[in-house]
């Protein structure tokens, strides 16, 4: 049985002694952190997801996940049972362009070997493994600030989609203190052509965290930080139109929503 625990959508889908709970909140682009009884093993859509020896798992989804998922728990003497998991659509804030001269961008093939470099880069940094289950904490916000960006955004130029937005974009005066939104290790700090000074801390399980267009990186790889440790500074290097943190967040290549593991941002 999957039984739910959320701050924002408290619903008991059902509850049995052999109950798997899960926390987070039901919709696309979410983090769902659970609860399985000790010795049970569980798979996603028929991908093993690994359990802590105390039961904890955490699962995620992106942006346009599928709305119904399957959980297929085994207890330790090997009966296996699904649960479906239906999540709630998203309805993202798309912004359509029109009849505009489209501002037009050549990187020079350099520039596109150095993107693909370190996009190769970010994705092997998000595919490792680590046992630490330093996501199981409350997530806080890296900085304070106005937000001026969400996850999921999209525009669309003279009827072309772009790429969507996957961070939380925080504007805050170069220099600004970022720190580490829950405890981890740093797994990349690199000078990207896009994302600028970047650094990413692995939480765990597959959960990591993204800080792009720093100004300073004041760690590097292999450091484990705390919770609330300052790990680098707000900038505006790589493609950026003025300083400010983009935050995103992974579930190994799932890109999940941020904003979903915090509070409100403090007014
Ligand atoms: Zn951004």
């Amino acid at each position: 049985m999957v039984r739910l625990l959320s701050a924002c959508s408290l619903i008991c889908l059902a509850f049995s002694a052999s109950a798997v709970e899960l926390r987070g909140a039901l919709t696309q682009g979410s983090l769902l952190r659970g609860q399985a009884a000790v010795g049970e093993t569980i798979q996603l859509n028929g991908q093993a997801v690994t359990v802590a020896d105390d039961g904890q798992f955490v699962i995620g989804f992106g942006r346009d996940a599928e709305l119904t998922q399957q959980l297929a728990i085994t207890s330790a003497d090997g009966q296996r049972r699904i649960e479906t998991i239906e999540l709630r659509p998203r309805e993202y804030r798309i912004q359509r362009i029109e009849g505009i001269a489209k501002r037009i961008m050549q990187p020079n093939p350099d520039d596109v070997a150095r993107a693909q470099r370190d996009a190769k880069l970010a994705r092997a940094a998000r595919a490792r493994f680590e046992s630490s289950t330093a996501w199981q904490q409350d997530f806080i916000w890296p900085l304070q600030g106005r937000i001026t960006g969400v996850y999921g955004s999209q525009r669309i130029y003279n009827g072309e989609p772009k790429s969507p937005h996957f961070g939380i974009d925080i504007a805050a005066p170069s220099g600004t203190e970022v720190v580490a939104p829950a405890a981890g290790i740093v797994t990349l700090t690199e000078d990207m052509f896009y994302s600028g000074n970047t650094v990413i801390i692995d939480h765990g399980h597959g959960v990591s965290s993204t800080f792009l267009h720093l100004s300073r990186m004041l760690v590097k790889p292999g450091d484990v930080v705390e919770q609330g440790q300052v790990v680098a500074q707000v900038g505006s290097t790589g493609r950026s139109t003025g300083p400010h943190l983009d935050w995103r967040m992974n579930w190994f290549s799932e890109r999940v929503d941020p904003s979903l593991l915090v509070p409100a941002m403090p007014r």
